[in-house]
């Protein structure tokens, strides 16, 4: 407890130059904060006390303040392998977005200002008039996610009328989008059609007459169903709102503009078809299989966007800037027919075996241990269930695969792995080449670290 009295005060701290300067880094207030927190974990622990020198405190607290001043959003390295990693920001940017982020976001910008007529002008026209360039839609509209794009459809068209949806279609998203609450939400009635296998033409028939005024899809994509199983052809419900003068809406999920099965996984259903087959709304995420910023994206005929832009709900759920500017990037490289080049989700779908064999064998080379393995990277992002591509692997063991994870994690940047088969796993695919370097030595350091304390 004697060590205690060589606790310095917060004043003498003060005094001391080095500490001014951390004054002028980071402002008073939070330096003084940070000075009583590390004195108050010194006197709860004689034993740190032991050692104490004036030097020492002024290291864990310039420590203390560089670490609470950083961002704790921080780039982390993506070795599950799971391409669309909900937790890890789902689709990674194109360096295309992010130039045009630098470029136009500490500067002004004509976001809302017609720059023909030098007066107020309409955020969405920038990536509607690519959206209609691209699909040969009739009119576009942006808004935040996809979950908001829902949301709005319902509210601005069917509020207080009935949905015709089948049973199978009831869908829950992961982070507590479901289907049905989204409808309460919006004022419309869930109209249900069908059994949970088995929906036929007839029973969305029923509903309509019946005064449903809205024929609902919604794509089951993240889960199946297979065996005694039953859906109406697109083609079939479309005629059918067509007869009862209804739109059919699709909520297509993930949104792909490209044709997936070129990539060796199972075929999407594309944006482009869904509207060719003639559906007179359809909305998707912008950072699923688009491989853009976070996003919702409704497209299709003009009469119902116009009642979408009016409603006072799309002032709460417009996109930002940064949405808007990163969406266009990438609209651009579909636009140019750079797409699979040039969106880092592509790009990995891309990468050949033997390119990611090379890559494992080189890593292994460098640390002198692990063994190369086959494995299976997933989609992930509530895209494609089920579907996963051949890829290779570096593992390890070791007798605490969580200790090493949780190494992995604690590196800079954190490198985020997985256990199988009680080895710790980094598929090859996710990781950016330019990352290797990196993820290499964090492997290196980690795999030290687990070995010191298993040592100790
Ligand atoms: C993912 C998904 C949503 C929600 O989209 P967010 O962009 O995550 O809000 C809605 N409907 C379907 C069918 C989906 O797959």
């Amino acid at each position: 407890m004697t060590a205690q009295r060589h606790i310095p005060s917060v004043d003498s701290l003060l005094k001391q130059p080095a500490v001014s300067e951390l004054v002028n880094l980071y402002g008073h207030v939070w330096t003084v904060e940070a000075i009583r927190q590390v004195l108050d974990q010194l006197r709860s622990s004689p034993e740190l006390c032991q050692s104490l020198t004036t030097d020492s405190i002024i290291v864990t607290l310039r420590q203390k303040l560089e670490s609470q001043a950083s961002f704790s959003i921080k780039p982390v390295i993506n070795a599950t392998g799971v391409l669309l990693h909900t937790n890890l920001g789902r689709a990674p940017l194109s360096e295309a977005g992010f130039e045009a982020i630098g470029n136009l976001v500490g500067a002004y910008s004509n976001l809302e200002f017609d720059l023909s007529k030098g007066s107020r002008g309409n955020r969405s026209i920038h990536a509607t008039q690519m959206l209609k360039q691209l699909l040969g839609v009739e009119s576009a509209l942006v808004v935040n996610n996809n979950a908001g794009a829902v949301l709005l459809i319902l509210s601005a068209l069917v509020k207080g009328k009935k949905v015709a949806i089948s049973r199978s279609q009831l869908i829950e998203i992961g982070g507590g989008f479901r289907i049905p609450e989204v409808m309460r939400q919006s004022g419309a009635k869930l109209y249900e059609v069908g059994a949970t296998n088995r929906t036929h033409l007839s029973d969305y028939a029923a509903a309509l007459d019946d005064g449903a005024q809205m024929i609902l899809l919604a794509h089951p994509s993240n889960f199946k169903i297979s065996g005694f199983t039953a859906q109406p052809e697109l083609h079939e419900l479309i005629d059918l709102a067509r007869q009862y003068e209804v739109p059919l809406v699709y909520d297509l999920g993930s949104g792909a503009l490209l044709d997936t099965s070129a990539y060796g996984i199972a075929r999407e259903p594309t944006v482009q078809e869904i509207l060719a087959a003639g559906a007179d709304l359809v909305c998707f995420s912008g950072d699923k299989l688009l491989g853009g910023p976070q996003s919702g994206i409704i497209v299709g005929r003009q009469t119902l966007i116009a009642r979408l832009n009016r409603h006072p709900l799309y002032r709460a759920l417009r996109p930002d800037k940064l949405i808007l500017i990163t969406l266009s990037a990438v609209l651009l490289s579909y636009l140019r027919g750079k797409a699979d080049s040039e969106i880092p989700l592509y790009q990995m779908l891309s990468r050949s075996l033997d390119e990611l064999k090379q890559t494992a064998q080189e890593v292994l080379r460098q640390l002198g241990q692990g063994e190369l393995q086959e494995g299976q990277s997933t989609i992930g992002g509530g895209s494609l269930p089920e579907e996963s591509l051949p890829t290779w692997l570096v593992a390890f063991s070791t007798p605490l695969p969580e200790k090493l994870c949780k190494s992995l994690r604690e590196q800079q940047p954190p490198v985020i792995a997985r256990i199988q088969k009680n080895q710790v796993v980094c598929d090859l695919r996710t990781i950016r080449p330019k990352d290797l370097p990196v993820f290499t030595k964090s492997l290196e350091k980690a795999l030290i670290a687990i070995k010191e304390k298993h040592e100790k």
